[in-house]
């Protein structure tokens, strides 16, 4: 009896997991466009972020969807805007926080708490969101460096750490480029011991003469690469392309 329990359960998470996974394939076919919810956080609790995240309008993230239309022009998607980013009321709760270099089974309870987490707190917006992205704002007198942002493709959501100040609205939006890819199967592509970018694939010109500088970052490579040992962070998504192993991850190039 238990056994035949056991086995029922097993297969039904068997069933539930092709069929995420067939389904996560088949967006990735790109018949129609991906449409993001942005949910801002006021992360710190302070005033200067909470009066920071009242300002914000659908607008300030108007670059994100020209950006990806502009980079998905080459590949013929037939798509006029692949991405359209919508902005959510902003959420009062924290998403829970990654394992610091944690075991398989602390990430795995993580990304289900995260889940569990996106399910609870997710405020409508126009569109029904193909990917949930949580923005959470820090003060940069406060906060001076931003811990790593992540992003899951199962579930597709995304816990992404960014400055509430409008001096790094467009850096801002590099990040959340960044984690938007994620969560459509892209891989980083920079060491993450040195975060240099790994060649060729983080490079943005592979094949440029002289090598360095280089003028743009591949998204996923995450910075500019000066020399062979130093590498800025783009200022704009304008700094930025997306390179050709990440277009295959994302399904736009065959
Ligand atoms: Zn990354």
């Amino acid at each position: 009896m238990w056994r035949k329990l056991r086995i029922t359960v097993l297969l039904l998470i068997l069933a539930t997991v092709v069929q995420q996974t067939w389904l996560d394939k088949a967006d990735l076919a790109w018949k129609n466009n991906f449409y993001i919810a942005v949910y801002p956080i006021n992360a710190d609790g302070s005033s200067k972020v909470s009066a920071y995240l009242r300002t914000l309008t659908r607008d300030d993230f108007e670059a994100v969807a020209e950006y990806f239309a502009q980079e998905a022009a080459p590949y013929h998607l037939g798509l006029r805007r692949p991405i359209e980013v919508q902005l959510g009321a902003a959420v009062d709760k924290i998403p829970p926080a990654p394992p610091n270099g944690g075991s398989v089974l602390n990430n795995v309870v993580w990304s289900l708490k995260f889940r569990y987490f996106a399910w609870k707190n997710s405020p409508k917006v126009n569109v029904k969101p193909d990917i949930r992205l949580y923005l959470l704002y820090y003060d940069p007198l406060t906060t001076l460096s931003l811990s790593h942002s992540t992003a899951l493709n199962k579930g597709r959501i995304g816990r992404v750490n960014l400055f509430g100040d409008s001096a790094y609205v467009k850096q801002n939006l590099v990040i959340l480029a960044h984690e938007l890819l994620h969560t459509l199967n892209a891989t980083d592509k920079y060491d993450l011991g040195t975060t240099l970018p790994i060649y060729p694939d983080g490079y943005a010109e592979p094949d440029k003469t002289p090598l360095y500088p280089q003028d743009f970052a591949e998204l996923m490579g995450g910075r500019v690469p000066i020399s062979e040992a130093q590498a800025v962070i783009p200022k704009s998504l304008q700094q930025t392309i997306v390179g050709e192993k990440t277009a295959r991850e994302i399904g736009w190039l065959k």
